[in-house]
């Protein structure tokens, strides 16, 4: 499967390709005249250019999801849900193609580019049981003959905006469930990783899903603003970090819109006296370093409770020290790069900032290489000790394989820590106590928890999203909280001419 170039001038040459945005059902070159370079970060080279859209292709994009919307949305239910069930089908054929996309382009190892697609097709399965979801409330005679009963309606064209760390897990938190409902869609996917919206647009197209449903647009800050005024964007769903996702949620209500914007995060693992040590490194090193921490529920923190944070650094060490770190093709590779060489200098300058502020570097993945990619976007793993809460490296998200250790004394001052955090995404208790885990789950003030799980992501007929600064709306993502972000709410009363009394009523009408 993997595969290495010998000549990487060649291979720029060769590779460099243009991409296109998906519009109508058509693949349309740029026309904006503005590129950005997408990476093979294993390499260190521009394996595409990626178009940067201008306002007019967004508009463009936008119009062909509005005039695609009137026949979707009167299709039935059950109509939309075949179209879905066939997407899936393709997407389980195309598994390790659209896994291998993902890997070339963002870096992270190919086995946990399978688990992404695999989240995402969880997805489009819950969303092929919209014919049930959708299925509302009646009430027989609320009084004198009258019925009331409700529906939920699509709200029109709404639009997508993902970030680079899952480039098909999150465009699929949003559209199948937004297209099952009967919206049609406008995909803003990161420019750092494009290529699998628009294999997922394609087939989508090959499922059967009419022109103008599902859209990609490429693009920057431009084609985001172009999206956030737009008179005919119902609704935009962000997920990225913390200032755009706060910025998007401004601009878009602003402007008329239903906006749920998921942001940035830093999660913590907070190991008791009591636990499991071995299951707790595991899940340490596993949900720190997997795809180079740059998971929105990576788990950047742990927290040492009492006594057992010198033998937890003990059993740390000589793990992070032993990552397997090489191209995510690679079968033996168990992190791979980071994103780009702007992104690794950033979390180098985090590493940086906290030996300056004082905290303990046990083990420094500064100026990692890897044989044969010494052009890769390669850092090893880092582990700080003593780290506290007034050091940048704690207040701020990093998003790279760095793992700070935080003493603290006990139970509660672990519960204090974590609810005086900006951020509340995701969280896991390592214990054997029940009283513990349950006293944690009820008291801490976190979105998602995980009680002996690292990484607590809801499956897909839950609902996945943080509080505080790590979402701005009032939906999370998927699950029924998805199919309430993506429709309107209608109570319908009804009652027949053979019921209604004659005479005008001034009365606040009640059940009679
Ligand atoms: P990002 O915020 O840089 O980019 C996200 C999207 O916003 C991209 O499509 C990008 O093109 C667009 N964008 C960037 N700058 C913009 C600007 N100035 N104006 C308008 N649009 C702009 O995020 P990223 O680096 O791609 O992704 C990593 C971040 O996403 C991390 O903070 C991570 O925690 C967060 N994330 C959160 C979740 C969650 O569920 N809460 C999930 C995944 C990622």
């Amino acid at each position: 499967m993997s595969e290495t170039y010998q000549d990487e001038t060649l291979h720029r040459a060769a590779s460099a390709r243009a991409l296109t945005h998906f519009i109508n059902g058509k693949v349309l070159d740029g026309t904006s005249g503005r590129f950005g370079d997408v990476f093979n970060p294993a390499l260190g080279s521009v394996s595409a250019r990626v178009p940067l859209a201008s306002v007019a292709e967004v508009d463009a994009a936008v119009a062909a999801a509005r005039a695609a919307f009137p026949a979707w949305s009167e299709t039935a239910p059950i109509k939309r849900a075949r179209v879905l069930f066939k997407f899936k089908e393709l997407l389980d054929r195309h598994h390790d193609e659209l896994a291998e996309l993902i890997t070339r382009e963002h870096g992270k190892v190919f086995s946990d580019a399978k688990g992404e697609v695999m989240r995402g097709i969880e997805i489009v399965e819950f969303a092929c049981g919209i014919p049930n979801l959708l299925k509302t409330d009646f009430t027989d005679q609320i009084g004198g003959g009258i019925d009331n009963w409700n529906l939920r309606q699509p709200l029109g064209v709404v639009a997508g905006i993902t970030p680079f760390n899952f480039p098909m897990m999150v465009p699929c938190w949003m559209f199948p469930v937004a297209i099952a409902c009967g919206n049609t869609f406008v995909l803003k996917p990161s420019e750092r990783d494009p290529s699998a919206s628009n294999r997922l647009a394609e087939l989508l197209k090959e499922a059967g899903l009419p022109d103008g449903v599902f859209n990609v647009v490429h693009g920057d800050k431009v084609a985001v603003d172009a999206l956030l005024v737009h008179p005919e964007v119902s609704a935009l769903s962000f997920v990225g970090s913390t200032p755009i996702a706060q910025y998007i949620y401004t601009e878009g209500t602003k402007h008329g819109k239903r906006v749920q914007a998921l942001g940035g995060a830093k999660n913590h693992l907070v190991v008791m006296p009591d636990a499991d040590l071995d299951q707790a490194v595991d899940a340490l090193i596993g949900a720190a370093y997997g795809s180079a921490g740059e998971r929105c529920m990576a788990i950047s923190v742990a927290v040492a409770v009492g006594h057992i944070a010198d033998e937890l650094i003990e059993r740390l060490t000589p793990r992070v020290k032993s990552l397997k770190i090489l191209d995510g093709m690679e079968s033996a590779a168990e992190m791979g790069p980071l994103v780009t060489a702007v992104h690794r200098d950033k979390v180098v300058g985090y590493i940086d900032a906290g030996v300056a502020a004082g905290a303990k570097l046990v083990v420094d993945g500064r100026g990692h290489q890897v044989a044969g990619h010494e052009k890769g976007f390669f850092l090893g793993g880092s582990l700080f000790d003593n780290v506290s809460t007034d050091m940048k490296i704690y207040r701020e998200e990093i998003f790279g394989p760095v793992l700070c250790v935080v003493r603290v004394p006990d139970f509660a001052a672990a519960v204090e820590l974590i609810n005086a955090n900006q951020f509340a995404n995701g969280v896991s208790l390592f214990t054997s106590d029940g009283g513990i885990a349950r006293a944690f789950s009820r008291q801490i003030e976190i979105g998602m928890v995980g009680i002996n799980v690292p990484i607590p992501v809801p499956m897909a007929w839950h609902s996945f999203g943080g509080w505080k600064k790590s979402l701005f709306g009032d939906h999370h993502a998927y699950g029924e909280e998805g199919v309430r972000f993506y429709t309107r709410y209608k109570s319908i009363m009804q009652r027949w001419p053979d019921s209604i009394a004659k005479g005008a009523e001034f009365t606040m009408p009640v059940a009679k």
